[in-house]
């Protein structure tokens, strides 16, 4: 062993060779060097567990260039989402608009007005950007924008019951995916839960009756991700919001979603759009940007300007306020919004294409194909909306799935490790990818992809 400890050649020796000259030439010194310090331990390590017995220096010089690829490489990359699910919280949330991506590289790569007044010649508000498309988009008198809906639910929280009792119905005492309870996040904005009603069914009278001189807020929180059904009661918004204003206590809602479209045409009827909630007279709701809206991420707050103004007053804000690039995404989506160019937004064109289209863009997929039996197949499946989003509704759809002397669990490994990940889901003893998510520009990606698959 002590032979082959000395066939490793010393750092020097290695940092002399042309090939590592150009690779510091192309990376750097400290990243190579890096890379030759750990490329000399592996060696090192697998001569020790035997495994490594001849060609030592070629093994060294092998493992550089793959080693600085490891660290440099981003770990956030591109993946095509094959699964159906449109807002796949795994696989990054909404897909931006073309125009708002635009629009962020626009005022990315140079200076802007983010906190200067231009008229005025001064200091100016980071906050007051985006106020006026979203207070005329959702028809409130004022709003505001945070790191993320949790965020928002926490700053409200905090702002008006800080030291004081929230009442919240005992049916939305939410967990959310990725540890967002609202028993916790109250606990952490220093507010004490006040439940009221049974888990089935709340009345109004619960309400009434949990009030008193300590409340702070009256909150409501969308159940996203799960649906009590059957012998159940809630009580409607406007009566909460009444009662609110007769005993003086700010009311507000956790949206979550903030669903913005009707989407009773897909036969779901149980997620109620952001304005229902302003008509129904709620003084302050949170919501994300990145979920139904299909902007970026971030915590929605609008509502009334007195209150919006005592959140604005608070020293959390600073914490959680986000940068030029949220508020440039946001503005450049609501504009999009405000001049109904919903076709532009791929979050509102996925939920909307219709079943026989994408059946179609799939028989088109296949057609380019010179196949000998069925290898690839169309199945009919459904997709979901996602992001805590009307569950268990599903919407009708079609998938690619292949006939191969392969198993499903091969197919969908083959997949997730080319170079551009395609996830798609395994249902029943098939691999499926759900055209619903696919985008237009993926399309020659996967065509690559499914060719080699099929040549193998
Ligand atoms: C998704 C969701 C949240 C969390 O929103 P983020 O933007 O992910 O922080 C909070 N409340 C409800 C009801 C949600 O659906």
């Amino acid at each position: 062993m002590k032979e082959l400890f000395k066939q490793i050649p010393s750092v020097d020796q290695i940092l002399s060779k042309k090939e590592i000259k150009d690779l510091i030439d192309k990376f750097g010194y400290p990243l190579v060097k890096d890379s030759v310090r750990k490329s000399i331990e592996k060696v090192r390590d697998e001569i020790k567990s035997g495994k490594l017995k001849e060609k030592i220096p070629e093994m060294v010089f092998e493992l550089i260039p793959l080693k600085v690829e490891e660290v440099i490489k981003p770990s956030l990359k591109k993946v095509i989402n094959g699964t159906g699910i449109i807002i796949h919280t795994n696989l990054g949330r909404a897909v931006l608009p073309e125009s708002v991506a635009d629009y962020i590289k626009s005022l990315s790569t140079c200076y802007s007005n983010l906190e200067y007044d231009i008229e005025k010649g001064k200091r100016g508000h980071r906050d007051s950007h985006a106020e006026r498309l979203l207070s005329t988009f959702f028809n409130v008198e004022a709003a505001t924008v945070v790191n993320n809906n949790a965020a928002a639910v926490m700053l409200i929280i905090n702002t008006f019951a800080e030291g004081k009792e929230v009442v919240v119905s005992r049916g939305e005492l939410i967990e959310i995916g990725g540890s967002f309870r609202i028993p916790e996040i109250m606990k952490k904005a220093g507010a004490k839960l006040v439940e009221v009603g049974t888990t089935n069914k709340t009345h109004l009278e619960d309400y009434a009756n949990a009030i008193n001189e300590n409340t702070g807020l009256v909150l409501k929180v969308h159940p996203s991700n799960y649906r009590i059904t059957g012998f159940t009661k809630s009580v409607p918004a406007k009566d909460i919001a009444k009662l609110c204003k007769q005993k003086g206590v700010v009311f507000a809602e956790d949206m979550g979603s903030g669903n913005i479209y009707d989407l009773s045409e897909l036969g779901i009827n149980d997620e109620p759009t952001v304005k229902e909630s302003v008509n129904a007279g709620i003084d302050l709701i949170s919501f994300s940007g990145d979920k139904l809206l299909g902007c970026v991420q971030a915590g929605i707050i609008i509502g009334k300007k007195e209150y919006i103004g005592r959140i604005r007053k608070n020293h959390l804000l600073r914490a959680l306020r986000v940068d030029k690039i949220t508020y440039a995404a946001i503005e450049k989506h609501m504009e999009l919004l405000l001049r109904e160019k919903y076709h532009e937004i791929p979050v509102y064109n996925m939920i909307f294409k219709q079943a026989e289209a994408i059946r179609k863009e799939i028989e088109e997929f296949i057609s380019g194909f010179k196949l000998e039996n069925s290898e690839l197949e169309i199945v009919e499946t459904s997709s979901k909306i996602g992001g805590g989003t009307t569950p268990e509704r599903e919407i009708g759809s079609f998938a690619l799935t292949f006939n191969l002397n392969k198993s499903p669990e091969e197919i969908e490994q083959y997949f997730r490790s080319r170079e551009i990940p395609v996830i798609g889901r395994i249902k029943g003893e098939r691999f499926l990818i759900d055209f619903r998510t696919i985008l237009k520009k993926d399309i020659p990606i996967l065509k690559n992809y499914v060719s080699q698959l099929l040549s193998h």
